[in-house]
């Protein structure tokens, strides 16, 4: 295939607008969608010619995506790669985060990937064709520090998205997770990041911690948003996208260390996970 479409959410800042951008870049057609959409229209438009479309669309918002869907559908007629990226970290110990925060953490990181997936999907199936990049994290493939909420969403993610790979195969539709690791973006900002705010004295100097550590980071992470932009480049003209793609040398290790930890804790209870089947 020649020029591909493109459909990304989150496109005002961070990894959306940066894989909008390569995208771009390599020649393709982008739909870049955010809650503010003017925001990725400065970001993107200089550069883009008549190859690129802003469009208003919050994934906890079902008209929205589908009124963005539809747009998209109208000006270019298909979509090829979809990038399911936008989300937010809510961090802090499991006790102090609300149950309303905890629902609107799935409300957009898992149920709003569901959403905009469930309406792209018709048309990739009738193209019998297409990619879904789906934006996880290292917190998708092991538990982190002060990351209860946010990495059960990730992990939500992984077991849907490669699910969702075997049952699409039958339609040419791919499914590719993508594991960030630390990306320098406005991820760990207060304009993007939340923390649990029950307080619970227990708790106190643990938080304390986890949110220094992490507010040290904030800006300072050593993953360039730009090179994975381009990444995703690379992986979408591949014929055999992987089911998951580590995003940074942290990502790397965080991968092999968890294959390893489960093959050696596997091993190690090895008899009695053989002692439990039926007796014969
Ligand atoms: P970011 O700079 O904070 O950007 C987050 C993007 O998501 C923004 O465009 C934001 O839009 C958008 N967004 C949030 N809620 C939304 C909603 N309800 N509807 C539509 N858009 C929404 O952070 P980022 O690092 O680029 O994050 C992008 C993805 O990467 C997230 O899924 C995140 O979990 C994942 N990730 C990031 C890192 C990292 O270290 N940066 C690591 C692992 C995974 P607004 O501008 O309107 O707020």
């Amino acid at each position: 295939m020649n020029m591909k479409i493109w459909f990304i959410t989150g496109a005002s800042r961070g990894l959306g607008c940066e894989i909008a951008r390569a995208a771009l870049e390599s020649g393709d057609q982008v739909v870049a969608t955010a809650r503010k959409p003017e925001q990725a229209e400065v970001e993107l438009a200089g550069q883009a010619g008549g190859r690129l479309l802003t469009l208003k669309l919050d994934v906890t918002n079902q008209a929205s995506i589908d009124a963005a869907v539809d747009a998209a559908s109208k000006r270019f007629g298909r979509i090829d790669v979809l990038v399911n990226n936008a989300g937010y970290g809510q961090l802090g110990a499991f006790e102090q985060q609300s149950l309303a925060d905890i629902d609107r953490q799935f409300a957009t990181n898992v149920f709003g990937v569901f959403a905009v997936t469930r309406a792209v999907l018709p048309l990739m199936r009738a193209q019998r064709s297409g990619l879904v990049f789906t934006v996880s994290s290292t917190g998708g493939l092991a538990g982190a520090e002060g990351g209860s909420v946010y990495c059960a969403t990730k992990h939500a993610l992984e077991g849907w998205s490669e699910s969702l790979r075997i049952e699409l195969a039958q339609f040419g539709i791919k499914t590719t997770l993508i594991e960030p690791g630390f990306f320098r973006t406005d991820f760990l900002d207060p304009s993007s990041v939340f923390y649990g705010d029950i307080a619970i004295s227990d708790y106190a100097n643990y938080s304390a911690g986890v949110r220094d550590y992490l507010d040290q980071m904030n800006h300072q992470q050593a993953g360039d948003p730009a090179k994975l932009g381009k990444a995703l480049v690379t992986l979408a003209a591949s014929d055999d996208p992987p089911v998951r793609f580590a995003a940074s040398s942290d990502a790397y290790d965080i991968l092999i260390d968890r294959a390893e930890r489960n093959r050696a804790e596997a091993d190690q209870w090895r008899e009695l996970s053989m002692s439990t089947a039926v007796a014969e």
